[in-house]
């Protein structure tokens, strides 16, 4: 399968299919990566041990000169000490202006990496080898970025690469809780954009879940569809661009007051989703805009209900803190219909806390 961003003189393609490591040199090539010049492969150290090699390979049998470092996994990686420290292996290693940089990983390496091609020399060639399935999410947009110790994401640039390269084989590698939360942002393209998307996910859920390359590689077509079709008409979010945030309101909340390792990414705007059906509710939509989410989200294997121990006092705060709001009311993306969502400019506090509150009396 293969699909494009559609972004003028950036656009770029993404091919998603099985043993496309194995085949990395020749996409490499063809999409203008040079031979001549060194290029480095990020990754972390989860990643490294099942993939790297296979890469690696390809890429030096087809006559690449290739450097690769390997990070802790994690998002601490994501780190200005950790980009220091790559702009100094890249300047040992020789890489010039026509050198690339190549993230083998999940987000965490493709913003890190994303992050260091976007500055190294002001910018060189980036490629993304994305190893989970969130990635399909995070390696369209071109948002790359690391965190500072008082917010996430917040040194960063918009960096487009050359071409993404999905092989769904590093997919069977992924621990399962991680393949339901990598599913939640591909519920969550359908949610905001394609109905009968989120249909097809509700009834191929168990073959999603156990990896089925056709299904997973569909799914991972249609999501990078809707997110690629978001940021072509908008790419340096504005109005429309903001749709892509469903469930992150509560959900980045709730991944602020959670413990650590406590909640995935994907798990916290599962319950941020639900949150937002709820409150589409209150606008007028119809019943099935909740009870639909619910049981989608479900079926992925995800959670729907916020756990006891969580005080909403401390993610209401959060979500203040996370958000610009004025007197009593914030900006809230609130579904309509399934598949269609509305950016709602004064939802009231008082709503929002009541919701909270109900997520932890909804039924699993
Ligand atoms: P991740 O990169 O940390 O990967 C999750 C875990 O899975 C890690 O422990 C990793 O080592 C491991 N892993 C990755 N691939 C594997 C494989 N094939 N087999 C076994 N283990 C594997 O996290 P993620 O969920 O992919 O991404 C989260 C990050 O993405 C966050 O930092 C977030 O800010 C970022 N993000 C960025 C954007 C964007 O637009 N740039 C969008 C969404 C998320
Ligand atoms: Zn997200």
């Amino acid at each position: 399968r293969e699909l494009t961003v559609d972004l003028g003189e950036r656009s770029y393609p993404i091919y998603i299919g099985e043993g496309l490591l194995e085949e990395a040199s020749v996409y490499f090539a063809k999409h203008g990566i040079s031979k001549k010049s060194p290029l480095m492969i990020i990754t972390d150290e989860q990643v490294a041990g099942r993939h790297l090699a296979a890469l690696e390979k390809s890429l030096k049998d087809g006559g690449f000169s290739v450097v690769s470092e390997v990070v802790e996994a994690g998002e601490s990686s994501k780190s200005l000490a950790m980009l220091g420290m790559l702009v100094g292996k890249a300047l040992e290693a020789g890489l010039d202006r026509n050198s690339a940089i190549v993230a083998l990983g999940g987000g965490v390496v493709g913003d890190l990496a994303g992050f260091v091609a976007a500055s190294y020399m002001r910018g060189v060639k980036f490629v993304q080898v994305p190893t989970t399935i969130l990635a399909h999410d995070s390696s369209v947009g071109g948002k790359v970025a690391v965190n500072h110790p008082l917010a996430k994401n917040i040194i960063g640039a918009f960096h487009q690469p050359e071409l993404v390269l999905y092989d769904l084989r590093t997919l069977q590698t992924l621990p399962p809780r991680e393949v339901s939360a990598g599913l939640s942002e591909v519920v969550k393209h359908g949610l905001i954009w394609d109905a009968d998307f989120v249909d097809w996910c509700e009834t191929n859920a168990e073959k999603l879940l156990a990896l089925d390359p056709d299904s997973i590689g569909h799914a991972l077509y249609k999501g990078s569809s809707v997110k690629a079709a978001v940021v072509s008409q908008d790419e340096r979010e504005n109005d429309l661009r903001a749709i892509l945030n469903l469930g992150h309101t509560i959900g980045h909340a709730l991944e602020a007051v959670a413990g650590y390792g406590e909640l995935l990414h994907g798990e916290a705007i599962s319950i941020g989703m639900i949150g937002s059906a709820k409150l589409g509710l209150r606008y007028g939509a119809p019943e099935d805009v909740y009870t639909t989410t619910k049981r989608v989200l479900s079926a992925c294997g995800l959670p729907v209900r916020l756990p006891e121990h969580y005080d909403v006092d401390s993610i209401m705060d959060a979500m203040m803190h996370d958000k610009k709001f004025k007197e009593g009311t914030m900006v809230f993306v609130v579904p309509t219909a399934i598949g269609k969502v509305d950016i709602v400019k004064d939802v009231p506090v008082a709503w929002v806390r009541e919701i909270v509150e109900q997520l932890k009396q909804e039924a699993e």
